[in-house]
């Protein structure tokens, strides 16, 4: 294989040293190049823990060392360490081979914060900091997609970070009821103990799977209370509140309360933009502000969904020479807009409520507060709650820049005549038909 000389890999490092010394660590001098092709300049460290530090915090400025010294454009990447065939016996893990189960791109550095999700990620950043004493349990929740193994796993590489010596296991809830399953037949309940009851941190992610699973629930309650009684932290994630998990027993969803309970919402559009912003970057990609409007706009609720638009937007670009534009951005996701994301526009919503109370755009979006125009907003506000999944703070923006609470207030005032009001409910049935149509 082609690799570069000893003296330009010395060189690197070197510079590494000189330029970042807080990033170096003496084990780089372990690092050495295995290959250089087509522009890449692969290293493979020998051990897990390295690989992990290098990929998430040393990807620039060895990119950066390495284009200086050889004088041409070059990426370096790193390679998993190459492991010995370790047999998958899931009772013997450790706290290294619990290590491969995490992603690396799955860091607090990565996570963008907004409204949405902003006590989930203090909560989980105060944890890693102080773990076993300030919230135990932590419990996050949220639809799929919005963030909750992305913050368990920031979690545990936070807590690998800063306690080397620890064992932090990041399991699914899958993963320990088969694990306990598997304990039975081969009658190691005990060694499943042994090892459940002996981490440092124990992070279980989508334990809504325990609902249906009653004995190892029984055996997760006493796992659950061994370690609570220790002050180890335990950390979990289910896509429901502890209460909305049906056939959850009283006293696990008691234990889940005793901590902090968080919940991640949906992303707000600005949220959503920052994190297109994110992900553009971690995969090199200049895409300019309109496209990211574009993309961010086009999905509201998983941020799954909202990378998946990204990549496809990516891979059109690459037909164009690696351009990307608005047109681009359209061609990749305009046409594959889902069905159940069809839901009206703030526009045609305003479009009809203007038609209908014969009141103009800057009307709606301006300070004035007599009667008629502020009884023309609220509908607004109702039909954009009703119909679109904006935010209370997005549909407020869209009226003059109002906060969550006004819109809040718009909408209830309506509910409430729907209630009391007979002609009102008409009105707002055949408004709702004409933008369902449209
Ligand atoms: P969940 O476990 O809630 O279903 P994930 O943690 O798997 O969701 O997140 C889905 C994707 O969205 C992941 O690629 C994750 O990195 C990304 N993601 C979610 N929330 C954020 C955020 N706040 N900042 C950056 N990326 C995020
Ligand atoms: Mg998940």
């Amino acid at each position: 294989m082609p690799t570069i000389s000893d003296r330009a890999w010395d060189d690197i490092l070197a510079l590494l040293r000189r330029r970042w010394p807080d990033l170096v660590r003496p084990w780089f001098r372990t690092l050495q190049p295995e290959q250089m092709d087509r522009g890449v300049l692969l290293v493979r460290p020998r051990e897990m823990a390295h690989f992990d530090y290098l990929r998430r915090h040393c990807q620039e400025a060895f990119r950066e060392a390495a284009q200086e010294v050889l004088g041409r454009l070059v990426t370096v990447e790193f390679a998993e360490p190459d492991t010995p065939a370790v047999p998958e016996t899931p009772l013997s893990f450790g706290g290294d081979s619990a290590q491969f189960t995490l992603n690396g791109d799955y860091t607090f550095e990565n996570f963008i914060t907004g409204p949405c999700n902003r006590l989930a990620h203090a909560a989980a950043v105060a944890v890693a900091e102080n773990p076993g004493r300030v919230y135990n349990p932590l419990f996050i929740h949220g639809d799929v997609g919005l963030g909750k193994t992305h913050l368990l796993q920031a979690v545990c590489h936070e807590l690998r970070c800063r306690h080397a010596a620890g064992r932090v296991l990041y399991i699914t809830c899958e993963t320990f009821t088969n694990h306990y399953v598997e304990a039975i037949e081969r009658g190691a309940v005990h060694q499943f103990r042994d090892c459940y009851r002996s981490v440092d941190a124990l992070v279980i992610d989508d334990v809504q799977f325990l609902a249906s699973r009653e004995r190892s629930r029984e055996e997760f309650f006493h796992t659950f209370n061994s370690l609570f009684q220790s002050q180890i932290q335990i950390i979990l994630s289910a896509d429901e509140s502890p209460r909305g998990i049906p056939s959850l027993e009283d006293r696990l969803v008691s234990r889940f309360n005793w901590g902090l309970v968080a919940r991640i919402e949906s992303p707000c559009l600005e949220t959503r933009m920052a994190i297109l912003r994110r992900k553009a970057k971690t995969r090199c990609a200049e895409v300019p502000e309109d496209v990211v409007h574009y993309v961010a706009a086009y999905t509201n609720s998983s941020i799954r969904e909202l990378e998946g638009a990204l990549t496809k937007v990516l891979a059109v670009s690459q037909q164009y020479g690696g351009r990307i534009d608005l047109d681009i951005a359209k061609e990749a996701i305009g046409d594959h807009l889902p069905a159940t994301t069809r839901e009206p526009s703030i526009t045609d919503i305003m479009d009809v409520v203007m038609e209908r109370y014969n009141v103009r755009m800057s009307d709606l979006q301006g300070k004035k507060r007599n009667r008629s125009l502020v009884f023309a907003r609220q509908v607004c506000m109702y039909l954009a709650r009703e119909l679109t999944s904006l935010s209370l703070e997005e549909i407020g923006g869209h009226f003059g820049g109002r906060d969550h609470s006004t819109v809040l207030h718009g909408v209830r005032a309506i509910q409430e005549q729907l209630a009391n009001d007979e002609e009102l409910p008409l009105i707002m049935k055949d408004l709702m038909q004409r933008l369902r149509q449209s």
